[in-house]
């Protein structure tokens, strides 16, 4: 077999190699990737083809011929390094490459054979590595990995020889050439190729092989890891199935609600879920299969039928090809702390309640009657509408006081607060105390002949408890005085303002004789008529 037909079955043979390797490259099910592997082997397959091209002299294409089946060879050497199972630092290549380059450039102008015998050094030095990689470390290398050692020193030697002979002996070299003497470069370059390649792919297979047993070995201690956290963990986790039926309980979970695991799992998640929360449910479902994550809040019914409440942080579970597939939830019982909010809310409210009642008669008192004044003053200027105010002041209360005594007094004072909670029952309207023994209604969109009704009513009621007052010169019983006022929009008017025409008006009543109602309408133009 001559020269340039082993550079091209070298060239071809490396080629199909290199496409082989990629094939494997590509194939997820067999991760039998070995970096720098498919590198050496197309720049080899390139190296030889460039020689076969320009076998005989030498020339531009015989330099890069050189550099690439050498940076081949280089590449070949970190690949095997690696399936010994040691480490190659990548940006090592780069320089490598370069001293390749720089030394068979050298080399150039120092003409054959010595040109000759510096590229057979230079593939010396690169088939020794691999084989001290494979023959030197731990001393469990495999009877494979020693033959492939000995190949790559056995070829090294070769080239050693070869490149012995052209520094050394340069004119034998050169009466030698093209003798049966070189011919063993060529066949050691084949030799190493068929039987290196063929144990490189038994050692790649047996490295992949213990790559996915290391990588099965970590995957079922980090899933025992995940077991052991999501059993012991404080927060209830849930995962679900793409018609969200529960396919994973942990203990927390189950046990707060009361259930065992196995009671769970199968379950609709809405079958956990009260009436009165359903469709919030329905809706977070929704975002789960939108692939939205979220964390809302929402009752759970337990076993014994009590509600729990969690708050939710939901995660939506999408495979590989974008499809929703289920979710998964860590849940943190917040039950008490809403309890402690619906105490606290409850207990604001009552705080609220009682600064805003009068505490003798348990009516609204003055600062909620000044309050509503307030609002639906506000509220008369944006509607243009009427309201009015009734004050009442019972007559000669004083006398009262010091005929029955103070607790009397108090006593005939809660039950006027009955009569006006009574007789004022709209829901926008308003009674409070107003202070001592006076007292006031709000009525909103109310003319003065509602309200003036709405005062008989109450003078008549009032006078209707017949309470006695012997010292009263008014009745024999206690009686009150009524001062009502209805103001129409008036942007010049205060709410204070509205309480001394109610005032005013008592006082006319208070003049009149008492136990009687005088009432007033208040006009845009600022004119009260009686
Ligand atoms: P008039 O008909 O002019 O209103 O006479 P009056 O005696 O009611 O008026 P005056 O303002 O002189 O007296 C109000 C009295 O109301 C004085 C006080 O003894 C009594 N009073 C005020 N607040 C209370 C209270 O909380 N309890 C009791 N028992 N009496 C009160
Ligand atoms: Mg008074
Ligand atoms: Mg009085």
């Amino acid at each position: 077999m001559d020269l340039r037909t082993v550079m091209m079955l070298l060239a071809v043979g490396s080629f199909l190699f290199g496409l082989f390797l990629l094939v494997l490259k590509f194939n997820v099910n067999h991760p039998q990737e070995v970096p720098f592997w498919i590198m050496a082997k197309f720049s080899q397959a390139v190296g030889y083809f460039l020689l076969y091209l320009r076998v005989n002299g030498y020339d531009a294409l015989s330099v890069l011929a050189n550099i690439t089946l050498i940076l081949g060879c280089a590449y070949e050497a970190w690949a095997v390094r690696i399936l010994t199972g040691a480490e190659v630092k990548r940006r090592l290549h780069l320089p490598v490459a370069a001293g390749i380059a720089a030394a068979i450039l050298a080399a150039l102008p120092l003409g054959s054979p010595y040109r000759g015998g510096v590229v057979f050094l230079l593939q010396s030095v690169f088939y020794l590595l691999p084989g001290a990689f494979l023959l030197h470390g731990p001393s469990g290398r495999s009877l494979l990995q020693r033959i492939l050692g000995f190949c790559y020193l056995a070829a090294s030697g070769v080239f050693l020889g070869a490149s012995l002979i052209c520094l050394a002996f340069p004119s034998f070299a050169v009466s030698a050439a093209g003798r049966p003497v070189f011919a063993v470069v060529p066949l050691a370059s084949f030799s190493i190729f068929l039987i290196g390649g063929f144990i490189l792919l038994t050692l790649a297979k047996e490295r992949s092989d213990r790559i996915v047993a290391e990588m099965r070995k970590s995957l079922r201690q980090s899933q025992t890891r995940f077991q052991r956290v999501v059993e012991t963990a404080t927060e209830g986790i849930l995962m679900f199935d793409e018609d969200f039926r529960i396919t994973f309980a942990n203990e927390k979970m189950a046990s707060v609600l009361g259930y065992a695991i196995g009671e769970m799992v199968g379950r609709p998640y809405e079958s956990l879920i009260p009436e009165s929360h359903i469709q919030l449910v329905r809706y977070q479902e929704m975002q789960r299969r939108l692939g939205n994550d979220s964390i809302y809040e929402c009752p759970l019914v337990g076993k014994d039928g009590k509600e729990r409440w969690f708050i939710i942080s939901a995660t939506a579970i999408v495979g590989d090809s974008g499809l929703f597939e289920g979710s998964f939830a860590m849940l943190s019982d917040i039950t008490e702390r809403r309890e402690m909010e619906l105490a606290l809310a409850e207990s604001n409210r009552r705080l609220t309640e009682m600064s805003h009642t009068d505490s003798l008669t348990g009516i609204a008192n003055r600062r909620l009657f000044d309050r509503v004044l307030e609002r639906e003053y506000a509220r008369l200027l944006r509607t243009k509408s009427q309201l009015s105010v009734i004050l009442l002041d019972l007559d000669h209360f004083k006398d009262y006081n010091d005929e029955y005594g103070h607790v009397m007094g108090d006593a005939c004072l809660r039950q006027i607060g009955a009569v006006l909670a009574e007789c004022v029952g709209r829901s926008l309207d308003l009674a409070a105390r107003y202070g001592g023994e006076e007292f006031a209604c709000i009525l909103p969109d109310t003319g003065l002949q509602a309200s003036v009704e709405m005062a008989e009513k109450i003078r008549r009621r009032i006078a209707g408890l017949n309470i006695e007052h012997s010292k009263s010169p008014v009745a024999p019983y206690v009686t009150a005085s009524f001062g009502v006022i209805t103001v129409h929009h008036s942007p010049n008017l205060s709410p204070a303002d509205i309480v001394n025409l109610a005032d005013r008006m008592l006082y006319r009543a208070k003049a009149a004789g008492r136990n009687c109602i005088e009432s007033a309408e208040w006009q845009e133009e600022g004119q009260a008529i009686s």
